[in-house]
């Protein structure tokens, strides 16, 4: 076994075609694997490195809340750039709105991985016996915390993230990835204004504000929680589902009180990014010095808005009580924010589905194609495939047609959790 300590990655996000590693973390190479354990002795990613091993700029990463992800260069899907955005799809082991129908997971190769993990805990909890007189104390902590961090651990330790969060994070923004969904998720609010039919991730709850207090406390909470490894952390997602309709002070609350008690200044990686959802409603609620205030705060903020459509057919089969005036004003604000704030970038979600009505699509595309004039070089728009969609091919030569035809970036969206 070959423990290398102290490793320093990248301190910035990158889109690369090979593998990067963020953060400080150490490593360790046994048996035909490595292994990337954070600050708190937690494994964060694995690699094969054997013959078996899919590819060898793949990986694996475990979630703060324990789920895994693999991720894959898209072997048989040519252009994940071109339909994420990012050179790597994160396959999670979860079920979710993805269209490529390929299960990592089902590969012997990457269940024997999975199954090394828990036994990599046990191997160093046994090296850690023998090293006790050892005198490298960087080694002897490494080894303890490692060996403490086994998989039971590590579920635990997953559920106290909900009990300090008050919620479970069903899903991220998907401006989230581009800081690889390294985010500290800070709840400020509760449930949603629609509850509308579509949607796989709601609470069912109604909208509710946290109170500053909670906020504060949930945050020293997380302070805890992230330990010795939250100095890898520098982005913030100020949850949940519509934290845009809180009051405009205290979502600037929020934001500034998450950098200073989860200490972002200090963290080893550059450039911090906030981001959150908001409906259209709540969004065209904000006046502008609510949007001066968050421009000027100490993190670049990504704002994602479900718009869904349109087409009033389309939102009344949605059940979504919005009308199509009001997401085309939304839609219009956001382009108004996104060329003055330079600090904000504001990005819109819509649906792709073969259910949904046929003045979907035409609307959409009337709306961001050719009358935009240029191409727009800053937000973009994200197609969510509704979970129904059965015919999977159809859908991605539709995402395909429609990505032609925008004046914007456009790509799938990948409903991922925390
Ligand atoms: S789409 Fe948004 S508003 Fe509608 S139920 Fe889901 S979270 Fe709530």
């Amino acid at each position: 076994m070959k423990i290398t300590l102290n490793r320093e990655g990248s301190r910035n996000y990158t889109k690369t075609s090979y593998p990067v590693r963020y953060g400080r973390y150490s490593e360790v190479e046994h048996n035909g694997y490595h292994y990337q354990f954070n600050l708190n002795g937690e494994i964060k990613h694995i690699t094969g490195t054997g013959p078996d091993w899919p590819h060898p700029a793949e990986w694996l990463k475990r979630t703060a809340t324990n789920d895994w992800l693999y991720y894959s260069t898209g072997n048989y899907y040519a252009g994940v750039v071109d339909l994420f955005g990012e050179y790597y799809f994160p396959y999670p082991d979860y079920p979710t709105n993805c269209l490529f129908k390929e299960n990592p997971f089902g590969r012997q190769s990457v269940k024997k991985a999975l199954n090394r993990a828990e036994e990599i805990t046990l191997h160093v909890l046994a090296q850690s016996r023998q090293y006790t007189s050892a005198g490298d104390a960087e080694l002897l902590d490494f080894l303890a915390r490692t060996g403490g961090s086994t998989s039971g651990r590590m579920r635990e330790k997953a559920d106290r993230l909900r009990r300090i969060l008050k919620a479970r994070v069903t899903v991220l923004p998907p401006d989230c990835r581009h800081v690889d969904y390294d985010v500290i998720p800070v709840m400020i609010s509760d449930g949603c204004l629609y509850n509308c039919s579509f949607c796989e991730v709601k609470s069912g709850l109604d909208l509710r504000c946290r109170t500053r207090k909670k906020i504060t406390d949930q945050l020293h909470g997380l302070r805890e929680f992230y330990g010795t490894d939250l100095v890898n952390y520098n982005s913030i997602y100020l949850g949940q589902h519509d934290a845009l309709a809180g009051g405009p002070d205290d979502i600037i609350f929020s934001a500034e009180t998450s950098y200073e008690i989860l200490n972002i200044e200090e963290s080893y990686m550059k450039d911090p990014k906030l981001f959150l959802f908001g409906s259209a409603e709540s969004f065209l609620r904000m006046d502008r010095s609510f949007w001066a205030s968050l421009d000027r705060l100490p993190f670049y903020t990504y704002v994602n808005l479900g718009l869904e459509s349109f087409d009033d057919r389309t939102l009344e089969f949605l059940k979504k009580p919005v009308n199509s005036q009001v997401m085309l004003e939304a839609f219009h604000r956001m382009l108004d924010l996104n060329r003055r704030c330079e600090n904000i970038e504001i990005t819109a979600n819509f649906l792709l589905g073969e259910e949904l009505p046929a003045g979907h699509i035409p609307a959409l595309l009337n709306n961001i194609g050719e009358s935009l004039g240029k191409h727009k070089a800053k937000g973009c728009i994200y197609m969510s495939p509704l979970k129904s969609s059965r015919d999977t091919k159809k859908l991605l030569e539709e995402f395909r047609n429609i990505k032609h035809r925008s004046r914007m970036d456009t790509f799938l969206y990948l409903i991922q959790k925390l």
